[in-house]
């Protein structure tokens, strides 16, 4: 295996990506296998350092609206086909999104989104308008970089997005084309492809993965990884599924945190240039979460989300500086 990580880093130093018949072979790497496994991760870091440098991204989010929505994805709280705990209210209050801002930036952040719930946005929507006026004032009372999630959203209200100040739109293809209709049969997987391709058009930059963990194939997280790359995206948040109660995938049992390792690394193989983000459930990966950051990934969506798992902005730059990281 030294052999073919070998020749997979000179081919991507050359500047050529690597195949998804190679990327499959690295999948053949046993997570037992301790030498192995601690090679492709020093590689991965390796291939990290010379195209992304020591930068680490910190963002952060705000579920600026929660529940009620009328998709069924099946991993998520908020889906109104399920009976979860999640809380249920309308968009939050420019002031409230503006006091948020304020408090991550002063906090070290470099990077604020709004997300909402719902199939997306389309022009007409009262929503969109409201929201338009909390970017422009985010945009003027603060300094951190804007971005937004609000699902499958028309040309006309990504545009309006961007004249108001947001950068970047977030939107996860999850899984692969072939596993997306196990996940969710209210929208389809080209109509979140035709989303991103919608916002770079539009002139915004897109940060979107996935999930890992939704029964998914190891071919289907390959699969994922260059569909990502064909779309160009700059930034790939990576989630580990954490099953809420009451969605269809409350059952489903955690992945090993080492094979979560092997793939986060063999993601930086197929995406040396982008930002691999840690996303939710970073905390599966138990005391592998420290050697992620030495494996490929440069940049975590942090904040107060976490708290749950102890995780803070606090926290994390004290964890990449210790790493060498410039934050
Ligand atoms: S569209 Fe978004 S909020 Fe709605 S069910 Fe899917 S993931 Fe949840």
């Amino acid at each position: 295996m030294k052999n073919l990580i070998i020749k997979l880093k000179n081919k991507i130093f050359l500047g050529k990506g690597i195949t998804p018949d190679e990327a499959q072979d690295l999948m053949k790497i046993s997570i037992d296998n301790n030498e192995d496994m601690e090679y492709l991760c020093s590689v991965a870091d390796e291939i990290r350092e010379k195209f992304c440098g020591d930068f680490f991204d910190l963002c952060t989010i705000i579920n600026a609206k929660s529940g009620k929505c009328s998709e069924n994805c099946k991993y998520c709280a908020q889906s109104s086909h399920f009976k979860t705990n999640a809380q249920v209210y309308g968009l939050v209050a420019k002031e409230k999104a503006v006091e948020e801002a304020l408090k991550v930036q002063s906090e070290g952040a470099h990077r604020f989104s709004l997300v909402t719930s719902g199939r997306g946005l389309e022009k007409g929507d009262k929503e969109l308008e409201k929201l338009i006026e909390i970017y422009q004032e985010l945009k003027k009372e603060t300094e951190v970089s804007l971005c937004a999630s609000h699902g499958i959203c028309d040309e006309y209200s990504l545009e309006e997005l961007k004249k108001a100040g947001v950068t970047t739109y977030h939107h996860n293809l999850e899984t692969s084309r072939n596993f997306y209709p196990n996940i969710c049969t209210t929208h389809t997987y080209d109509d979140r492809v035709a989303t991103i391709k919608k916002a770079q058009k539009a002139g915004l930059k897109v940060c979107s993965g996935g999930i890992w963990g939704l029964g998914e194939s190891l071919q289907d997280r390959i699969d994922m990884a260059f569909e990502l790359r064909k779309l160009g995206v700059f930034s790939v948040p990576l989630n580990i599924l954490m099953p809420i109660p009451g969605t269809p995938l409350e059952n489903m049992n955690p992945l090993d945190p080492k094979e979560i390792l092997k793939t986060i690394a063999i993601y930086r193989f197929i995406l040396p240039k982008a930002y691999l983000r840690y996303a939710g459930g970073r905390v599966n990966l138990k005391e592998f979460q420290e050697k992620g950051i030495k494996s490929g990934i440069n940049s975590a969506l942090t904040g107060n989300f976490l708290t749950t798992t102890g995780t803070t902005i606090k926290s994390d730059k004290e964890m990449l500086r210790r790493n060498g990281y410039e934050i």
